[in-house]
């Protein structure tokens, strides 16, 4: 079982293998996503991993101002997390007033970073990367799984299976345990059942999708030839000199040996890997097709975010891999399907619709217990003895459990509390480091959906931020669109009409941006009401480093007009 890792433009003009099939949607445009094609981050969601790494050297910790957070843990906890001990008075004291100061003494740069007592004993295990062995509360799932996928070790073929759940509720996690099970225990039995994992976040097209599979399956097949061809050409030998060494063998004459030696070189050579691009996709499909049937088994295929496949590139690979084993003579395969998203059967085919969700099973959301009990397991390996007071494990899981009972953001937010408490020197994590954690990683959040806006939407906010910065709170929709379009006209962005721009608040909103609600305004109708949800100064330095907006030099004449109107 391995993670995709083919990059791969997917050029492929007719990447059609069946002619009922008329869908259109090119993937011409394939090419864009190869880049962001990373193996390394699990589910391909960024994460705030080596933020702490990459903290210059010569400035002081991260203190509460770094991040805005003094109204929420209050000052003297913001203390105490500053640099040195936490002895009142030396925490404002920089690494260059140190350097300073030195008078001989060989202190360097690292010394003080160094004295302090580590508190990570393993942290890897807290990066979302890690398979943990142990998945608490996750029981009833992972034996539903393998009450269906058992039938593959029987030899019978599963029914196709399609898991849902929101991000971070263990899917992931719990998939790759059954498989790894089901793997080691057809090992054990020695019954022909594999397991491929595709994350179709990063193989996304129906043209990757099969030529991951195929060359997977080629590997397979010509790894067991390749023994196969030893043992024989031994047994030529022996059997040259000594023709009782065919007894018991499955062979009357050493020429039938040589036949079958020959036989297997040939079916050797001419299994071609599919290149990354350029075939036509029914070539890719039967290269696939024939790969997989060359030996008896039953394969159980791993479609990991199922629903960026469907989104980017339609339904054709689900109905074609849906239909395979109608036609294969030696092997099964069975799907199994993961999505975050719970309606994306929605724009499947009936067909591929009920293939597919023969057997459904649900991930719920965990609540602040169960992430409790999920965080105190990594924690007893992440962390060195006694590094956690008592009231971090609950804190974290309590504003997870918020977050829609997220694991992945509970872990998160352990390791990073735990990152800024080893920043700073200090002995334990604390309370203080979390809620400075979840402030860090919200912000991480809300920088990265800011940025990645369009235009447009960034105009629409920047107008917003300005408003709010003039001391206008609770903008309508007509005043935010009134600047909007004043500053379209000074970079020169095309003015979208104000129903639109409406639309584009509603989005925002989405989002978490801004907090839009409707209020009534009597007999003048109703208007919608729009305040800011995310850090004002931070949010602005985000939106200027646009080179568009950047380009507003001077914004407050077009606020001040606003109210000469
Ligand atoms: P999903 O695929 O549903 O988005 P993941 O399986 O990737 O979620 O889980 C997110 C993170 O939380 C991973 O690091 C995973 O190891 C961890 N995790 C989720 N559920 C559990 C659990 N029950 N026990 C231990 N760790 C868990
Ligand atoms: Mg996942």
């Amino acid at each position: 079982m391995d993670e995709d890792t083919q990059p791969g433009d997917g050029n492929d003009p007719e990447d059609r293998t069946d002619s009922t099939q008329s869908r259109t949607d090119s993937e011409g445009d394939a090419q864009s996503h190869s880049e962001r094609a990373d193996p390394s981050t699990d589910s391909g969601r960024s994460t705030d991993d080596d933020s702490a790494a990459q903290e210059p050297a010569d400035r002081e910790p991260v203190t509460a101002e770094d991040i805005d957070i003094e109204e929420s843990i209050g000052p003297t906890d913001a203390s105490s997390i500053g640099v040195g001990d936490s002895s009142a008075g030396s925490t404002d004291v920089s690494l260059d007033e140190v350097v300073l100061d030195d008078d001989g003494d060989s202190q360097g740069l690292f010394d003080d970073l160094l004295s302090g007592e580590p508190i990570f004993e393993n942290k890897e295990v807290l990066r979302p990367s890690y398979t943990p062995h142990e998945l608490p509360h996750r029981t009833e799932q992972i034996n539903q799984m393998a009450t269906i996928l058992v039938s593959a070790l029987r030899g019978e073929t599963p029914s196709n299976i399609l898991i849902y759940g929101k991000t971070g509720t263990g899917k992931t996690a719990s998939a790759k345990f059954v498989s790894q099970e089901l793997e080691s225990t057809s090992k054990k039995y020695d019954v022909p059942c594999e397991v491929e994992y595709i994350n179709c976040e990063v193989t996304d097209t129906q043209y990757r999708v099969l030529a991951q599979l195929a060359n997977k399956f080629i590997e397979k097949n010509q790894e067991v030839i390749e023994t196969e061809l030893d043992e024989l050409k031994q047994l030529r030998s022996r059997a040259a000199d000594d023709a009782t060494a065919l007894v018991e063998t499955r062979f009357d004459t050493v020429e039938a040996v040589a036949d079958r030696i020959e036989q297997l070189e040939s079916d050797h050579d001419e299994m071609e890997p599919v290149p990354m691009t350029g075939w036509p996709t029914d070539r890719v499909y039967s290269t696939f097709f024939d790969a997989v049937d060359y030996e008896e088994r039953v394969v159980v295929i791993m479609l990991d975010e199922i629903d960026k496949l469907v989104e980017k590139s339609g339904d054709d690979t689900l109905y074609n891999l849906s239909r395979m084993n109608s036609e294969l003579d030696n092997s099964r395969i069975s799907i199994m399907g993961i999505s975050n998203d719970l309606k994306f059967t929605d724009f499947l085919d009936p067909r591929v619709k009920s293939s597919l969700g023969e057997e459904e099973i649900v991930f719920p959301p965990y609540d602040a217990n169960q992430l409790r009990d999920i965080l105190q397991h990594r924690a007893n390996v992440a962390f060195k003895d006694d590094a956690l007071t008592d009231d971090v494990i609950p804190l974290c899981a309590a504003f997870a459990a918020q977050e829609h009972g997220d694991a992945r953001r509970a872990l998160d937010l352990l390791r990073t509390a735990g990152e800024l408490a080893e920043r700073g020197q200090a002995d334990t994590v604390e309370e203080a480091h979390v809620r400075q954690a979840q402030d860090k990683i919200e912000l991480d959040r809300v920088v990265e959906v800011v940025r990645t806006l369009p235009t447009q939407s960034k105009i629409v906010l920047f107008a917003t931020i300005l408003l709010e910065k003039n001391g206008v709170h609770n903008v309508n929709t007509g005043e935010v669109f009134n600047i909007y379009k004043r500053l379209c006209e000074e970079i020169d962005a095309d003015v979208l009409t104000q129903r639109r721009v409406t639309d584009l608040i509603s989005e925002l909103d989405m989002l978490g941006i801004v907090n839009a609600v409707v209020v009534s305004k009597g007999r003048y109708g109703r208007t919608k009401e729009i305040s800011l949800s995310v850090p004002i100064d931070e949010t602005e330095a985000v939106l200027l480093s646009d080179s568009r907006l950047g380009d507003i030099e001077n914004a407050q004449p077009f606020v001040q007009a606003r109210f000469d109107n």
